[in-house]
């Protein structure tokens, strides 16, 4: 089993796989990677802090989508941003 936190209400929980988003914050999750993943496929190079601002999620729940890799299959430009 494994201890995890909850990104968006930081709920401490339980469960066989990693994740980062308890059961109530689950369509909340997936609506948010909705948003971010539309969004990148109209600004493929856009930066986290970028899509931070634009969508009004969190910079850290962002990168943690690219953490958890889910955004990796969108677009490779991450490794890529620049300032
Ligand atoms: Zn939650």
């Amino acid at each position: 089993m494994y201890t995890n936190i909850c990104k968006h209400c930081h709920t401490v929980f339980q469960s066989r796989i990693r994740t980062y988003s308890c059961k109530s914050c689950k369509r909340l999750d997936e609506s948010h990677f909705d948003d971010i993943e539309e969004y990148l496929k109209k600004y493929p190079n856009s930066n986290a802090l970028q899509i931070s601002e634009e969508l009004g999620i969190m910079a850290y729940e962002v990168l943690q989508y690219m953490q958890e890799g889910r955004l990796m299959k969108v677009h490779g430009t991450f490794s890529k941003i620049k300032d």
